[in-house]
């Protein structure tokens, strides 16, 4: 059928015009309106998105990357039960940290391929501690590596922050073709079924918390756990070191290749400025406060005499740095960031 328009009249012209231009507006409003939306969409995108989790340097001729797994957010009181807390805010104010917030931990996993083996250093915290952390494999991935292809897990110690990634949320092993090391002293202490912590300054819902996650950790990886005399070399260029205190038989790792080298310290100090400008302030985290003291204070002493490098676990992100010692305190120089790893 052809549409007559001449034969309509003028008012039926007029309103048909009227309608006509109504519709134009409604589309134009409709398409305006979504490409709003669309803006919106992509701030939002944008917001949640991260900065680099990884990042590549090299020890010797061994490639290594710290790998984030996220943060911890941890209240000053609770990490520090017996610090004055006006001292503890004057050391976050002077450092230019939040005061009125809970203190940010990094959680950086190191990663080792010595070209004979792939290496982890810890695991991070799987599910164990929230939605903050927990990200390691997936940062792993996104990096190139398969979890898969990870043939050696060196342990610094069992508390969930360290060894909760092992564990994927399925509940299976998150690196399956893994060989897990330990040393003999974390193992017996965690998975005697008396174990207490009488020592700790934690509340004692959180120390039945920290036991029943490193035992259930520990159980489900006992069939692939290796341990090591301290000092000995587990795989070539790798040696663990007794740095016992945080945890009864917390290690430490050197890497050592030409003539570069690299301390995975683990938690021997988890934090600047709390712990170096003040390390004399009893952690909570420490099964034996008494012990972790001295073990920080003898490791702080000797790292800032060897200048050697550190990759902590807790310090901000790619938590490498050096520390030096001052007349009563510590102090931490992060390593400067580089674009070209080698
Ligand atoms: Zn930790």
């Amino acid at each position: 059928m052809i549409f007559a328009f001449d034969k309509i009249s003028k008012k039926w012209r007029f309103l048909l015009l009227v309608i006509c231009t109504m519709l134009l507006l409604i589309i134009g409003a409709a398409f305006k309106l979504s490409n709003s939306s669309q803006v919106i969409a992509q701030t939002q995108a944008t917001n949640t998105q991260t900065n680099a989790a990884v990042y590549h340097f090299k020890i010797g001729k061994f490639n290594a990357m710290t790998v984030s797994d996220g943060n911890l957010k941890i209240a000053p009181s609770f990490f520090l039960p017996n610090a004055d807390p006006a001292e503890v805010e004057n050391s976050l104010y002077e450092s230019f940290l939040p005061t009125n917030s809970d203190y940010l931990f990094y959680v950086n996993v190191l990663y080792i391929d010595t070209g004979e083996h792939k290496v982890l250093i810890d695991s991070g915290a799987g599910t164990a501690f929230g939605d903050t952390a927990g990200f390691l494999a997936q940062n792993l991935q996104a990096a190139g590596i398969d979890p898969k292809s990870i043939d050696t897990v060196l342990i610094t110690h069992a508390h969930g922050d360290h060894i909760g990634g092992l564990i994927s949320a399925n509940g299976n092993l998150t690196y399956p073709n893994a060989e897990y090391y330990i040393s003999q002293a974390e193992w017996d202490f965690w998975t005697d079924p008396q174990v207490s912590l009488p020592n700790s300054l934690v509340d004692d819902k959180t120390k039945q918390s920290v036991i029943q996650g490193a035992q259930q950790t520990l159980n489900l990886i006992k069939n692939k756990i290796k341990f090591f005399e301290f000092g000995s070399e587990i795989i070539p260029g790798i040696i663990a070191t007794e740095t016992s205190g945080h945890t009864p038989g917390h290690t430490s790792y050197s890497i050592a290749s030409e003539q570069n080298k690299l301390i995975a310290t683990g938690d021997i100090f988890y934090s600047d400025p709390l712990n170096l400008e003040h390390p004399d302030w009893e952690v909570a985290f420490d099964t034996d406060f008494e012990q972790g003291l001295a073990t920080r204070t003898n490791f702080l002493n000797e790292v800032s005499e060897s200048r050697v490098e550190l990759l902590v676990p807790h310090m901000p992100f790619p938590g490498l740095g050096h520390v030096s010692a001052e007349a009563d305190r510590y102090a931490w120089t992060p390593s400067w960031w580089k674009f070209d790893p080698a």
